[in-house]
């Protein structure tokens, strides 16, 4: 048998792909789905498990290929019931993946990058580099190497997509095709600083939901602490989700953390309910988390239920999302952050 690193790890192939190299081996491309649905529905850590493809054919796929699934390294429960995993690549790039029960709804939140080059000021990711680009098999292996089910995908973790966009938008669709996972529209959300040039092709390539961090609707204040800002002012993600042909019903919304005396007051409500009054575009409204060193707090929650009410009532839909895991360190990086203080200590 081919030794491990000379097979091709099939998380991450899409349809066209698996096709194309059975055939190049002469292999029944009829079988493509087949394996594919062993791998990404089944979830299974070896080819023995597949109990309706012919053996022979099954030994001749052995020989080339290898599921791809890799188990996390570490992990860290929640008093709440969440999980953090640590995954690393063949590479040595550590990124982090949360599982979030609540009720029926299992999140899983997933990283695209190890670490993330866009440097904003409140996330603690942002602040420890970064490491390397994920590929879409590590992306999705986060989903199928997980202990547990889902229900909801959100690309929130480490990374910002739009710098990995070719390798993100080839998981999302093995998230959302039928070949694939099948997650269901809808269920797997991007969550971007809006590099333009990326959502667009989300928008077009994908049937993702998109979520753009916004954190404060003025864009010098913006500029702040979302450098990319200068880059890809939010302005023009929020006039793409507004032009967007929507007929199929994708939810767009933004992501508004919100910090005591910084952007919770009533000058931002008003900004922020003339930039989406009139749209379908929805507000997240989430507590910060304070990075090290930090010294600011988190707007308590009167304020962001307040926020929330006088939001929803001008015609804007508008969630408060509580608190997880903070006592596992649950602001993305912060894991691999202390897995990369023991390796150096
Ligand atoms: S918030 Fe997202 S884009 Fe900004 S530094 Fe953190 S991981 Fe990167």
């Amino acid at each position: 048998m081919a030794k491990t690193l000379d097979r091709i790890p099939i998380a991450g192939l899409n349809l066209s792909e698996i096709q194309a190299l059975l055939m190049n081996r002469g292999i029944d491309a009829g079988y493509s789905r087949r394996l594919l649905y062993w791998v990404y529905r089944r979830r299974i850590s070896s080819f023995g498990e597949i109990n309706d493809i012919p053996r022979k054919t099954l030994v001749a796929m052995g020989e080339t290929f290898m599921t791809g699934l890799v188990a996390p390294m570490d992990s860290e429960v929640s008093d709440d019931g969440s999980v953090k995993y640590l995954y690393s690549t063949s590479e040595g790039l550590l990124h982090e993946t949360v599982w979030l029960p609540d009720g029926k709804r299992q999140t899983v939140c997933i990283s695209v990058q190890s670490g993330c080059r866009m440097g904003c000021r409140f996330c603690a990711t942002g602040q420890n580099g970064w490491g390397g680009n994920l590929t879409a098999g590590e992306i999705v292996n986060q989903i199928i190497s997980l202990p547990h089910g889902f229900t909801n995908i959100v690309l929130m973790g480490m990374g910002e997509p739009g710098d990995n966009i070719e390798e993100v938008i080839k998981a999302c669709n093995i998230f959302t095709a039928e070949w694939g996972m099948a997650a269901g529209r809808g269920r797997v959300t991007v969550s971007t600083v809006g590099v333009t040039p990326s959502v667009k092709r989300l928008l077009d390539e994908t049937e993702c939901n998109i979520t753009l961090s916004l954190h404060s609707p003025f864009p010098d204040e913006r500029l702040r602490v979302i450098p990319a800002e200068a880059i890809w002012p939010f302005n023009e993600t929020l006039r793409l989700m507004k032009e967007f042909d929507n007929s199929r019903k994708r939810r767009f919304s933004v992501a508004y953390v919100m910090i005591e005396g910084k952007n919770d007051s009533d000058r931002h409500l008003e900004e922020l309910k003339r930039l989406l009054s009139g749209t379908a575009i929805r507000v997240n409204l989430l507590p910060y988390h304070p990075v090290g060193g930090d010294d600011e707090r988190s707007s308590d929650t009167a304020t962001m239920m307040r926020f929330k009410h006088l939001l929803v009532t001008s015609g804007i839909g508008a969630s408060v999302r509580r608190s997880r895991g903070a006592d596992i360190w649950a602001g993305c990086g912060m894991l691999a952050g202390k897995a990369r203080i023991k390796d150096k200590g």
